[in-house]
């Protein structure tokens, strides 16, 4: 993910990303290793986590990493809550449906070299 939309959200959802110092070092918070085109649904899904934190007063969610793996997002974060596995778990089955790249509908498919993708028609 770019720097700029990558920044966007840790700064927009510090809590759940890590403290974010202003400059982009693995080790002080969870970096984004995905394409631009999740970032939406990234947003959308951070702030669903992040509303529920703070209206049921459980314990905070931290991501522990962000990724693309197998062509989708791959999401692992600190706790085990039934609420939040399913809100992941919605974003991650979402991300089959939106292209990596730009955020268009993107089609799940394995490209010629192997390798297992969401893109849209123009990004592939
Ligand atoms: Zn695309």
């Amino acid at each position: 993910m770019n720097d700029e939309l990558e920044r966007s959200l840790l700064s927009k959802y510090p809590a759940i990303f890590g403290e974010y110092t202003g400059s982009i070092s693995r080790s002080t918070y969870c970096n984004v290793e995905c394409g631009d085109g999740w970032h939406n649904l990234l947003d959308t899904l951070c702030h669903d986590i992040q509303a529920y934190v703070d209206a049921e007063h459980v314990q905070q969610v931290t991501f522990i990493q962000v990724k693309e793996k197998f062509g989708q997002l791959r999401i692992y974060y600190n706790l085990v809550d039934k609420y939040v596995d399913d809100l992941i778990k919605e974003a991650e089955r979402q991300s089959r449906s939106i292209c990596e790249y730009c955020g268009n509908v993107g089609s799940y498919q394995k490209t010629s070299s192997g390798w297992i993708q969401t893109v849209c028609p123009d990004c592939r």
